[in-house]
């Protein structure tokens, strides 16, 4: 086994890791920090600029520039090529990038260097969008006198704003298609987890990216974010955050009517029907929720388990919940690493006691997770609660945390109607081996993305997004592409 302690101490050594603007590697103008600290130990691993107003002033002026200077004669090839090389270094610098993420943000090493198939799919399904974007000629009233057509064009300068939670494929999810297209991408990565983005875009500069095409600004949210969305340069704002920020994100967009979507919270349902295959749905309902200690947007935090087969379903699961390996993410046999922050493990906590104070019954887990290994960090324990009922806090808000509610059901009529009756429509899984009924839960569920007898799968070539207050837009797919792109229609007088 590879030794990760001693790649991580030579990775970051406590100093400045400078941000990047129009190609150069820089300080905030402010000349202010942030600490990134890691959230298994606390250890410091680096500063960061902490970039404002005057920052994302700077970084927009040269994504605009690129956009209409040299970036803008690359054809669709060149972008292509581009993009393919860029695939290629993360390919050979792939366990560096995981290992930051790790140390940075506490994603177990295991679970990122399993994601390397999916990231580097994503920058190639890019690549081969981009030559693949064309317009229509389209027929109309005056054939043969008058000819129209549709031409594409990139939308122009991308505000990205992406959470601590994933960074290497949240960032390449906003920067990919903005290259796939022609557009120019500012980026304010959450000043929880930067390092690995910065990484990122070293990696990029090496494989030829030109001045200013991506430029990233660290830095606080109600600073460097709220700079970036309000923008009157900015064309377009892509934002993976919580409701709450999306929603101030897409008032500030109104300024200069940018173009806008939110990938944002959720509270999503897993559905288990009375006719599952039981050991299968067991470990797949349980990290449904516990994979990246619950910091993910699809997170199945309400499992719903058809009354037959509640108890016995529920006591497995809690199981599974009680033997994961509670760790530091380096150690690659951890399961289950850190809460990114102590304010973050403090909310989740504040749950952890709501529960109970509510009338719900504790399965497994329940509190801070103890140990020499893990006091200095902020870690909780997979958590189960039993006796529910849909009003409970637990059973509403997202705890953005490894806690699950399980509610008993009695008919899929009921559990549609309980599934749906939450602000959120991100994500559901459903575990039946009855195709009908399988089929209609997928029909009925208002969610962005449904699993069956699966979760958690996510491909480049596949739409996904939010329903309701999840969102709006989509992030993978066509679909995506088309939101970095307007139409332009071109009349011609052939008389
Ligand atoms: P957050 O909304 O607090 O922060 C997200 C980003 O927005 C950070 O970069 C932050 O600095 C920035 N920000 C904060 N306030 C801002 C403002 N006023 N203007 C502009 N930018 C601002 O979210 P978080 O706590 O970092 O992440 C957790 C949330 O993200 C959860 O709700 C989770 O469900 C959601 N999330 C959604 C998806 C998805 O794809 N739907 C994926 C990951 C996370």
């Amino acid at each position: 086994m590879k030794d990760w302690k001693a790649c991580a101490a030579k990775l970051y050594d406590g100093g400045l890791r400078p941000m990047f603007i129009d190609g150069e590697w820089c300080p905030a103008r402010s000349g202010e920090v942030i600490e990134a600290r890691n959230p298994a130990d606390g250890t410091l691993l680096a500063t960061v600029p902490k970039g404002g107003a005057a920052d994302i002033d700077a970084a927009v002026a040269a994504a605009r520039r690129a956009f209409e200077g040299p970036w803008s004669r690359f054809t669709p090839f060149e972008r292509q090529a581009l993009l393919l090389r860029i695939a290629e270094r993360f390919e050979a610098e792939w366990e560096t990038l995981c290992l930051s993420d790790t140390l940075d943000m506490g994603m177990p090493l295991q679970r990122t260097l399993a994601n390397s198939r999916r990231v580097l799919g994503m920058l190639r399904y890019y690549a081969g969008q981009a030559v693949a974007i064309h317009g229509q000629t389209i027929p109309n009233s005056f054939p043969g006198e008058i000819y129209s057509s549709t031409v594409r064009e990139p939308v122009g300068v991308v505000g990205a704003i992406i959470p601590w939670n994933a960074p290497i494929a949240g960032s390449i999810w906003k920067i990919g298609p903005a290259l796939a297209t022609g557009c120019t991408v500012v980026l304010k990565p959450s000043e929880e987890a930067s390092l690995t983005v910065l990484m990122i875009a070293r990696i990029m500069q090496e494989a030829g990216l030109p001045d200013g095409v991506l430029n990233i600004v660290t830095g606080l949210g109600a600073d460097a974010g709220a700079a970036l969305a309000a923008h009157p340069g900015v064309d377009k704002v892509v934002f993976t955050g919580s409701t709450a920020t999306g929603q101030s994100i897409a008032r500030a967009a109104t300024g200069n009517l940018k173009r806008v979507s939110l990938e944002l919270g959720g509270k999503s349902p897993v559905i288990v029907c009375r006719d599952a295959d039981i050991d299968k749905a067991v470990p797949v309902a349980a990290m449904a929720v516990f994979a990246n200690s619950g910091q993910v947007c699809i997170a199945g935090s309400r499992l719903f388990v058809a009354r037959e087969i509640h108890d016995e379903f529920v006591r497995r699961v809690a199981e599974f919940a009680a033997n994961l390996r509670i760790g530091h993410g380096i150690d690659e046999t951890t399961e289950i690493g850190p809460i990114i922050s102590a304010r973050q493990a403090d909310r989740v906590a504040g749950y952890l006691t709501a529960g109970p104070a509510e009338g719900a019954r504790v399965l497994t887990g329940g509190g801070r997770a103890k140990g020499a290994n893990l006091d200095n960090g902020h870690f909780i324990q997979p958590t189960v609660f039993g006796g529910v009922t849909d009003q409970m806090s637990i059973a509403r808000e997202e705890i953005f945390g490894p806690v699950v509610s399980a509610l008993p059901f009695d008919t899929i009529d009921e559990v549609v109607e309980r599934a749906n009756a939450t602000p959120y429509g991100l994500a559901a899984g459903v575990f039946s081996t009855h195709l009908g009924t399988a089929h209609k839960l997928a029909h009925r569920l208002k969610a962005g993305s449904v699993w069956v007898n699966m979760y958690h799968a996510i491909d480049p070539a596949v739409p996904f997004g939010g329903m309701k207050m999840s969102g709006y837009g989509r992030e993978g797919g066509i679909e995506q592409l088309e939101g970095y792109l307007d139409t332009k229609a071109i009349w011609i007088n052939a008389d």
